[in-house]
């Protein structure tokens, strides 16, 4: 008899065990989609692997036969399966789900797939407008070398390219897969969010034309699986995509890049927790591709990986065009109250940035301003008894907008017409507190009358052809002062911006969140590179009410080093990773009482478990603790936080774990397990 390991894309344990009929033998191989009968229906299912006998404790008469084989070819390599079979080990997720994860939802379906013309091209063909290499400087060159060389090695390490904002690292990425295509190869380029990089999609597209595919999640169904073949087929030899362009099904995989790789969007937050930046180097090992790490602020696990050997290191310490990295000032806001005159009070700008804007803005320059916080308000608070207006499904505090006038939650989209009265105590000493977005923008419109000022963020951008819009407006000039949040902070390239405007710089400095620092410290330097990229010296002025916090010391000197210096310091003697391995264990359910209930008792077993294992000593359990965000859309949640020396007995601890969630269910609450987690709230 003949028997395949069958992953079906439901969240089951294990692959099922089916029964290969004759006429079946020899066609079907690994990789190969076929139908069965699963349940009472038929489902899709991949196979995993052949067997000539069976699994010991299967008994013959249960097992049921492979209906048919969907396709002409297997839709997983031997190595995509090696890198699911790793992922579904690694972040204990069903087989089955995760191979879901890593394929268009057409191939979920048990249709043979059909060949057909597409009417919707994914994105509008560009003809090869500027296609001409630019020069490397030396640094670039050394860069693009150390690349190089490495695709023709055996011996590969991945390697770590730390270059300050504007040192031109596209140009290096753009030449190095140049080179993969003279190879007759494929490369991979992965990026945060395709709506926030449209001009590194666009020189892709102008570079390689239509040898170039573009993935992620805003496409439709059809236009998915029209890249994917396309990827499949060899039509193209590079993608450029987000997390799940990790999956592209190149046969001859020689080099991935992974940009901005400090960028917490490569994990995946929802569903199958996987992270794309990890999953991208163990991809890279399987097919012996060479992967770059790139970023202006490389994450601290990454740099202590250089530093410890592991990774080879390449840093571009100037700018491409020359440009000096902009000089910065911090403002002290503790100091900064009432300096103004009646007619230019301000809660939200400082007498020095608004000095600089009108500087500026004479010389016909452009300004960022940055806040991350969209809306008019943080919250509203009544001043007679303290109460905070928040959300019944969430309790997290209503966000005060006006347009439109409404009291939105930002998690659950639940929303309010803006109260008159205080529902606990009838006041009507109603404060709106903290700015946003919105409440900036008003301001900056009342002070400078006469400078066009536009505002990019989550609500006047809900497509990305808005934004599109937006940043091609920024480019041609036609907007002096941007305000945004996060959206604004990262890959814009606008030569005749000279300031950057940071309007509170401690809003993510203190959230519950051993990598809030790091975050901070992140997108200070981030955002603070969007200024001076021209021929223009640039500016940056920060105002916080923490002058001294190291985050912000650091950025001010473009100290990278210092400030991972700093970090490693304080992670070693708090025992965060990279020196400890850590794994959330995540409750939620519709009451309080079940979920802290259950988180409870989760850890007298887990310290069962680590007492059969022999390694209680090593390993620190924290908590359970109601999440910093307790209640989401009606569910509590809980956490359970597990600390383990190294991988390998975090996945032993792990292994239990998941076993005992899949046999004996918890009643009411759902329990998930999140490996190196990088959402902690
Ligand atoms: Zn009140
Ligand atoms: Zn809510």
């Amino acid at each position: 008899m003949h028997y395949a390991q069958i992953a079906i894309p439901r969240p089951l344990n294990s692959t099922l065990t089916y029964i290969i009929p004759d006429s079946l033998i020899g066609k079907i191989k690994p990789g190969y989609r076929v139908s069965v009968p699963f349940r009472k229906h038929t489902s899709v299912g991949f196979v995993m692997e052949i067997t000539q006998t069976l699994p010991k404790d299967l008994v013959c008469e249960n097992i049921k036969e492979i209906k048919d084989i969907l396709d002409n070819d297997p839709i997983f390599s031997t190595q995509m399966l090696d890198l699911l079979k790793w992922m579904s080990k690694y972040y204990c997720a069903p087989i089955g789900e995760v191979c879901k994860a890593s394929i268009p939802s057409k191939l979920i379906q048990i249709k043979p797939v059909k060949r057909r013309k597409i009417s919707e091209p994914a994105e509008k063909n560009f003809s090869k407008i500027n296609s001409a290499q630019l020069t490397l400087n030396s640094e670039q060159a050394a860069a693009l070398n150390s690349i190089i060389n490495s695709l023709s090695s055996k011996d590969k390490k991945p390697i770590l390219l730390h270059g300050v904002t504007g040192s031109g690292k596209t140009e290096v990425y753009l030449q190095a897969f140049e080179e993969v295509e003279k190879m007759n190869a494929h490369g991979i380029l992965l990026v945060p969010e395709i709506s926030l990089t449209p001009q590194l999609v666009q020189q892709f597209q102008s570079r390689f034309g239509e040898k170039v595919a573009i993935y992620h999640s805003g496409l439709t169904d059809a236009q998915r699986f029209h890249e994917w073949e396309k990827i499949r087929d060899g039509k193209v030899f590079v993608v450029v995509g987000t997390r799940s362009a990790l999956f592209a099904p190149f046969k001859d995989l020689k080099l991935i890049i992974v940009d901005e790789e400090h960028d917490a969007s490569y994990k995946q937050d929802e569903g199958f927790l996987y992270n794309g930046h990890d999953s991208a180097i163990v991809r890279a090992n399987i097919h012996n591709a060479t992967i770059v790490l790139a970023s202006a602020t490389p994450c601290v696990e990454s740099f202590i990986n250089y530093e410890s050997g592991k990774y080879n290191y390449h840093y571009l310490a100037t700018r491409a065009t020359g440009a000096l990295l902009p000089d910065i000032e911090i403002v002290d806001m503790r100091t900064q109250r009432n300096t103004f005159t009646k007619e230019k009070q301000s809660e939200i700008i400082s007498p020095p940035l608004f000095k600089a804007i009108e500087e500026i803005l004479s010389k016909k320059e452009q300004a960022l301003l940055f806040l991350n916080r969209r809306g008019f308000a943080n919250f509203i608070l009544c001043r007679d008894c303290g109460h905070v207006f928040e959300c019944p499904n969430c309790n997290i505090a209503l966000t005060h907008h006006m347009l439109p006038k409404r009291m939105i939650c930002h998690y659950c989209e639940f929303a309010i017409p803006v109260p008159d009265l205080c529902v606990k105590c009838n006041g009507t000493n109603l404060k709106p507190m903290g700015q946003g977005t919105e409440q900036l923008e008003e301001e900056l419109a009342k002070m400078f009358p006469d400078s066009k000022i536009a505002r990019l963020d989550k609500d006047t951008s809900t497509k990305a052809s808005l934004r599109k819009t937006f940043l091609s407006s920024m480019q041609q000039q036609k907007i002096d002062i941007l305000v945004g949040t996060q959206i604004i902070a990262k890959g814009h390239d606008f030569p005749n911006v000279t300031l950057v405007g940071v309007i509170n710089a401690d809003t993510s400095l203190h959230l519950p969140d051993f990598r809030s620092y790091e975050r901070t410290f992140q997108l200070l330097t981030q955002v603070s590179g969007r200024s001076g990229r021209g021929d223009k010296p640039g500016k940056v002025i920060i105002q916080t009410f923490q002058p001294e916090h190291p985050s912000i010391i650091f950025t001010r000197d473009h100290d990278f080093k210092g400030f991972v210096d700093t970090e490693k310091q304080n992670r070693k003697a708090l025992n965060y990773p990279p020196f400890t391995r850590m794994a959330n264990i995540r409750f939620q359910s519709n009451t309080d009482e079940t979920t802290s209930k259950t988180a409870k008792k989760w850890l007298s077993m887990l310290k069962t478990i680590c007492n059969s294992l022999n390694i209680s000593d090593d390993v620190h359990l924290l908590g359970p603790a109601p999440c910093p965000l307790h209640k989401i859309r009606g569910k509590y949640r809980w956490q359970l936080l597990i600390k383990a020396p190294n991988p390998k007995i975090l996945s032993k601890i792990l292994l239990r774990v998941n076993h005992i969630i899949n046999s004996s269910p918890s009643a009411g609450c759902r329990i998930t397990i999140d490996v190196d987690p990088i959402n902690m709230m």
